[in-house]
Formats: C-alpha cells, sequence, structure tokens
C-alpha cells in the first residue's frame, strides 16, 4: 500500500528543524552564552532545573533588546548582526544565522525580560513557535536580558525520550558554560540547580585563564599546564592557549577549542596534537589542552549547519602543522624548568642547512623543514645502540703515536720554553716539591701501580690530572711512556681556569650517562638517572678537544699526514672559501698565502713541540697533533683551520696564544654538521670510520673520565633536558 505524500504542516517542519538545532539542553545554552556575549555581558548567570529540560534561565548584563525589536526576536533569520551577504566574511560576533532563539521558541516555552541603556523600563514577552504570544509588558529590571526557557522538547516527544538522565544532560551544561567561562576569563559566570544556594561552577571577574581551568578541572590538571602562543602571518591565524606538560595525563583527551571565540570541534587538529602527545605520554593516556585560535575571517567557513561543531577552514593542513610544530616545541622545553639546566634555548634539531640554532623564540621548530619528533630521536638506531658502549673495550692500543719532537720526554725541554718571561718560573717551589714526593715515592708507587701499569697506556689520562699527579707518574710509572712535565704558568692558569668553571652536575652527569643515541652529527641523546638529555655534540666535543689540548699540552702524539699539504694551497683553498669573508681590500689571496706560509713556518718550531703539528721547511703540513685515540678530524675543516691560525690567535701573549690556537684547533677537530654531508651524500662510512661510532665510542667515551664541563653549558641550550622518567619508560616500551 502506497503510504500518501502530504505537504508538512509548517510548525512540524519548523519543530523538526528547530530539534537539528537544538539538539539537547545544553546546546541551547550555548547558543544563549553566545548571545549575551554578543551583548558584551560581563556577568552571566544559569539556573536550570532537571537537567535544563525543566528549565532553563539565563540573566546577562549586556546591551539589553531594544522594545520595538521584541516581537521578532524570536522569528527565524532575525538578526541584529548581520544585514548583507558581505557582512558574513567580517562577521566577529557568534550568531549570525537569527536561528537559535526561533528553533528555541519552536520546542519550548520562552519568556524574554531585558532592558536596554537608555529604555525607563524593562520588558517581557512570551513567545511560541517564534511569535509573540501577546504585546510586551513593562516591569521593573536592571539593563541586560533574562532568557527562560521551559520544558524543552515538551511538544518532540521523541527527542525527549533520546536525551540521557536529567543529571547527564546537566553535567554537560556545566561543561558548556566552564569553558566559556575559560575563554572568557574576566567575565564571571555561574551555573546552578535551581533552589540551590550554591553554584557548581563560578567564575569571579578578576580570575585568570588559569583560575578558571583550576576551577573547573582542579589543581593537578592547572599546575601541570605550559602557557603557548604563536602566530602567522602567512597563514593568518594566531593561536594562544595552555597544553598539558608531559609529567601529565588523562584517559580522555580533553581539547577545549575555541575558534573565533566559538566552541567548536576539529577532529583533525585533535588527531595532529595526540600524534605529539603519543611521543611523551604512557600509553593510553592523553593530555589536556586549552587552545583559542584565531583565523581570519574569510579563511573560515561560517556557514555550517549549526549542528556541526566539527569545523574546517581553509589551509587546514598547514595551520595545524604550525600548531602542531608550536606545541612540540614548548613540550620539548617545559621538562627543563623542573631542573638545575636553565634552558634558554630551545633545541633546533635542525638538519637543514639553517646551521646552529641562535633564537630563542618558538620559530626554531618551524624554521628548519624537517622535523624531528622525541619518539623518532629516542628510537635509536640499532647499529648505534650496542652494549659494548657501557663496556671497556678490549681491543689494544694502537701502535704507538711517535714521540712528539725531540725533546718530548726530557725535563728539560721545558725551561728551553719560547717565552723567556714563563721559563724557570716557580724553580724553588718544583725543587721542594719533587723532594716531598721523593719521601713519598714508596707508598705513591704501590698506590699508583694499577693506575699507570695498565691505564696509563691504553688510556693515557684519566680525568685532568694536577701537576702534582704528572710529578708523580713521573715519578712512579717507569714502564708507561714519560709524560712531560709542562710548567709554564699560562698553561696552569687555562687549566685552573677549567677546572675553575666546572659544573660539577654536568661532570656527574656525563661520567654516568648511558649513550642512547646520535640524532645527528650536532645532537646527541644521553640518559641519566630518570632523564633523557639531548647535547649539542658540536659544543662538547670542542670543548673536550680544547681541554685535552691544554692538559695535554707538550705530549701530543703526531697524526701524520700519508702526503704533505702545503700551506699554501691550503690558505688559498680558505681564502676563496666565502666562510673567509675575503675582500678586494685585503689584498691579492697569493699575498696572503704566501704570508701565511712564512708565519707558520717560524711558528713551526713550537707548533711542532708544544702541539705535535708539523710543518716542514718547504711549508707543508706534515703532521697534526693526535688528540685522542683513533680520531682524526674531518680534513674539509683543515684550511680554515690554517687560515684562522692566521687571523685570529694572538701569538704576541702566551697564554693568549696557546688558548686561541686550542679554541681553533678544537673547532677544527670538532663534530660538526659537515659530517652531516657524509651521511647525506650516502656515503657514510661503516662501523670505526663513521662519524656515529666516534660520537659514541670516543667523544662520549671521553666525557666519562676526561671532561670537566664548563658552567655555561647548562646555560647556553647545550645541554637539554627533554624527558623524564617514569614518562621515558613508556617511550621505550613503544619503540
Ligand atoms: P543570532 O545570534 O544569530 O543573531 P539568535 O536567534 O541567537 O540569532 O538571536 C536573535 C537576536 O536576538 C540577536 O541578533 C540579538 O539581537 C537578540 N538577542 C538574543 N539574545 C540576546 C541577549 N542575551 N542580549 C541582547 N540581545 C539578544
Ligand atoms: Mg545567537
Amino acid at each position: 500500500m502506497a503510504g500518501v505524500i502530504r505537504r508538512l504542516d509548517e510548525t512540524v517542519v519548523n519543530r523538526i528543524a528547530a530539534g537539528e538545532v537544538i539538539q539537547r539542553p545544553a546546546n541551547a545554552i550555548k547558543e544563549m552564552l553566545e548571545n549575551c556575549l554578543d551583548a558584551k555581558s560581563t556577568n552571566i548567570q544559569v539556573t536550570v532545573k532537571e537537567g535544563g529540560l525543566k528549565l532553563i534561565q539565563i540573566q546577562d548584563n549586556g546591551t539589553g533588546i531594544r522594545k520595538e525589536d521584541m516581537d521578532i526576536v524570536c522569528e527565524r533569520f532575525t538578526t541584529s548582526k548581520l544585514q548583507t551577504f558581505e557582512d558574513l566574511t567580517a562577521i566577529s560576533t557568534y550568531g549570525f544565522r537569527g536561528e537559535a532563539l526561533a528553533s528555541i521558541s519552536h520546542v519550548a516555552h520562552v519568556t524574554i525580560t531585558t532592558k536596554t541603556a537608555d529604555a525607563k523600563c524593562a520588558y517581557r514577552a512570551s513567545y511560541s513557535d517564534s511569535k509573540l504570544k501577546g504585546p510586551p509588558k513593562p516591569c521593573a529590571g536592571n539593563q541586560g536580558t533574562q532568557i527562560i526557557v521551559e520544558d524543552l522538547f515538551y511538544n518532540v516527544s521523541t527527542r525527549r525520550k533520546a536525551l540521557k538522565s536529567p543529571s547527564e544532560e546537566y553535567s554537560r551544561i556545566v561543561e558548556v558554560v566552564s569553558r566559556y567561562a575559560i575563554h572568557n576569563s574576566g567575565k564571571s559566570f555561574s551555573v546552578k540547580k535551581q533552589g540551590e544556594t550554591v553554584a557548581d561552577v563560578r567564575t569571579l571577574p578578576n580570575a585568570s585563564i588559569l583560575d578558571n581551568i583550576r576551577g573547573a578541572f582542579g589543581n593537578a590538571v592547572s599546575r601541570e599546564l605550559i602557557e603557548v602562543g604563536c602566530e602567522d602571518q602567512k597563514l593568518a591565524y594566531k593561536m594562544k592557549g595552555y597544553i598539558s606538560n608531559a609529567n601529565y595525563s588523562v584517559k580522555k583527551c580533553i581539547l577545549i577549542l575555541f575558534i573565533n571565540h566559538r566552541l567548536v570541534e576539529s577532529s583533525a587538529l585533535k588527531k595532529a596534537i595526540e600524534t605529539v602527545y603519543a611521543a611523551y605520554l604512557p600509553k593510553n593516556t592523553h593530555p589536556f589542552l586549552y587552545l583559542s585560535l584565531e583565523i581570519a575571517p574569510h579563511n573560515i567557513d561560517v556557514n555550517v549547519h549549526p549542528t556541526k561543531h566539527e569545523v574546517h577552514f581553509l589551509h587546514e593542513d598547514c595551520i595545524i602543522e604550525s600548531v602542531q610544530k608550536h606545541i612540540e616545541s614548548k613540550l620539548l622545553g617545559s621538562n627543563s624548568s623542573r631542573t638545575y639546566f636553565t634552558q634558554t634555548l630551545l633545541p633546533g634539531l635542525s638538519v637543514s642547512a639553517g646551521g646552529e640554532v641562535k633564537s630563542s623564540s618558538s620559530s626554531t621548530a618551524t624554521e628548519s623543514g624537517e622535523r624531528v619528533y622525541a619518539h623518532q630521536m629516542v628510537r635509536t638506531d640499532s647499529r648505534a645502540q650496542k652494549l659494548d658502549a657501557f663496556l671497556q673495550p678490549k681491543e689494544k692500543p694502537p701502535p704507538d703515536p711517535e714521540p712528539a719532537g725531540p725533546s718530548s720526554s726530557s725535563r728539560e725541554a721545558v725551561s728551553e720554553t719560547r717565552w723567556p718571561a714563563a721559563a724557570d718560573m716557580d724553580e724553588t717551589e718544583d725543587a721542594e716539591m719533587l723532594e716531598a714526593l721523593a719521601e713519598q715515592e714508596a707508598g705513591v708507587a704501590k698506590d699508583g701501580e694499577e693506575e699507570t701499569g695498565v691505564n696509563a697506556q691504553e688510556l693515557p689520562r684519566k680525568r685532568p690530572r694536577t701537576d702534582q699527579e704528572e710529578e708523580q707518574e713521573d715519578l712512579t710509572a717507569e714502564a708507561a711512556p714519560k709524560r712531560r712535565v709542562i710548567k709554564l704558568i699560562s698553561i696552569k692558569e687555562l687549566r685552573a681556569e677549567i677546572t675553575d668553571n666546572t659544573h660539577k652536575g654536568l661532570q656527574d652527569m656525563l661520567q654516568n650517562h648511558s649513550f642512547v643515541g646520535c640524532v645527528n652529527p650536532q645532537w646527541t641523546l644521553i640518559q641519566h638517572h630518570t632523564k633523557l638529555y639531548l647535547l649539542n655534540t658540536t659544543k662538547l666535543s670542542q670543548e673536550l678537544f680544547y681541554q685535552i689540548l691544554i692538559y695535554d699540552f707538550g705530549n701530543f702524539g703526531i697524526l701524520r699526514l700519508s702526503t704533505p699539504a702545503p700551506i699554501y694551497d691550503l690558505a688559498m683553498l680558505a681564502l676563496e672559501s666565502e666562510e673567509s669573508g675575503w675582500t678586494e681590500e685585503d689584498g691579492p689571496k697569493e699575498g696572503l698565502a704566501q704570508y701565511i706560509v712564512d708565519f707558520l713556518k717560524k711558528k713551526s718550531e713550537m707548533l711542532r713541540d708544544y702541539f705535535s703539528m708539523e710543518i716542514d721547511q718547504e711549508g707543508n703540513l706534515t703532521g697534526l697533533p693526535l688528540l685522542v685515540d683513533k680520531f682524526t678530524p674531518l680534513m674539509e675543516g683543515l684550511p680554515m683551520f690554517i687560515l684562522r691560525l692566521a687571523t685570529e690567535v694572538n701569538w704576541d701573549n702566551e697564554r693568549e696564544c696557546f688558548r686561541d690556537f686550542s679554541k681553533e684547533c678544537s673547532q677544527f677537530y670538532s663534530i660538526r654538521k659537515q659530517y652531516i654531508l657524509e651521511a647525506e651524500a650516502g656515503e657514510e662510512q661503516k662501523d670505526a670510520d663513521s662519524w656515529r661510532w666516534k660520537v659514541e665510542h670516543i667523544i662520549f667515551k671521553a666525557f666519562r673520565s676526561l671532561f670537566s664541563p664548563p658552567k655555561h653549558f647548562s646555560e647556553d641550550g647545550s645541554v637539554l633536558q627533554i624527558a623524564n622518567l617514569p614518562d621515558l619508560y613508556k617511550v621505550f616500551e613503544r619503540c
């Protein structure tokens, strides 16, 4: 039997439509809250009965509704906020469709009491099916509007039946009001059940966003929040808010999202954010976020159906990615604030040509095209994660390095210093000390046996020695290669400078760390106790080599070049590179190069004696200092090193000269981003020749024993704490 098609009664149509817009009391309240805010209210009070099904009453102190408008406010498509279609593109108020009040009046009894600033009294009117039931009646009242909605869905029994219990509806109401209250901090909100004296949500006019989050979600969340904020001119958006850090998690993700001040949902953004947090939070737990996005109105599709809380906007992917990056950068930075490492820089992780990270702004992460999420960093390459990293290698040391120059092991060499001022400095003191030491000799020899007999050969130096220890070794370790004792005041001062400036906490951390892996040549991850740290390998390795140059001064082995390198050619190469900054005014390159050859030749005796840097009669470089076993610097850096020796070293002052030379030399030896070229070209060397191997087995091994990290490393972004156990366990568990 075919059904008869009939035109639906208009009120039925409206009712169905209204039921779509207003699905439950919380929706009605959301629409009405937005109207209050549009009307510039600063105090909004909500009272409900039976979860809003029996009664919703919203009182505000806004502009009110003019008496002339009262007969049409509840009609569909009446609004005071929009006149032409073009207005749509620049709309900044919440409502604009004139649909909310109309819809509500189709499914409930609506009574409005309102007073504008210049009206003599307030007026009250009731509405049904969007029509005024009788003329507005004058009454007493303060400026603002009170809207009462009674018996919601009284005429739509299906909708009414579909709703959950009043208490469930009430909790949704509380949720909506508290979210608007958080977003509109500075304005006061309250919600309560009718008859109760105490409000379930109450915010004060002078409360901050954090106060209001604390009020609604508790102290456990609010104290773990990080403030976020970013802006992108190109994408024409701004974002601010608060996000939970890696120490906090909840069973269900709470994302309070406002876009252009409207409470909305964006599953795409939520998913993107969850991906970021997945690397930090325990499995199956989630973050809390309050985010307020402002997107240029012309980029937002405002004309979506009112029931669609899910929003979409232009350039959605780009904006989401930008937000994601910002959140990531904030998360990375957040944990450090809890430790003694003061973080002033964010880890750049820049693999691109961007180079060293200088900016401390949040834009750091967005500058580099490449994003490295923490979960990618922790998941280390299995090749780089070998157990032997934690064991002393059994292998034999390489064949003995050549003695460092003619007088390498002779005491007399010391007094032959090139700087008369420093020569024979503390003769008497030393003589006294030697005597004293000689007396102790027997005892020392016993103690020294373990150390010098075995280690002195394999590991030339366990930790920075005092000169006294050097003397001891000289006296006791007959079998071991002799160490030259350096008595130059300048070197002693430079050593003291290093010791005095040691950051003990960092030193302990480096001595007892577990190597996790290399992110790239510039950044390395280590674990210490319960924390994961990101270390600037470039800066740390440079400092390591500097300290070796100062401590092992005069005692280096030699790295012989397989073919002598003409200094002239090296200098020319350097001058031709952009890095040299050579300009016409500096004179012809050839002349400069020749000058460098002649100059370094003059210094060659000293360089060979103290630094094992060998330059032959013809002006060829034939040897470089062997700073640590099995480590050779990247030869691409050699030309600049040579040039900088001539331009950056103060050769006139002994101490400055040793310091400057050591700085330049350590820069040349440091693990730098040039190694990336090797990696990117796919020419990454295998095993012992690869930079990864060197970083793990040479550099970081040396940190365990030879290193005195300077204090500034804790403040300049060289050492960053990026995660804390037990969160870290979870990350590893996942890998
Ligand atoms: P819209 O908000 O889309 O304009 P509504 O149906 O929500 O449509 O509201 C219709 C009109 O009623 C609004 O444009 C506004 O002029 C008026 N109005 C509603 N609520 C208030 C209020 N709390 N204070 C002042 N005016 C209000
Ligand atoms: Mg509205």
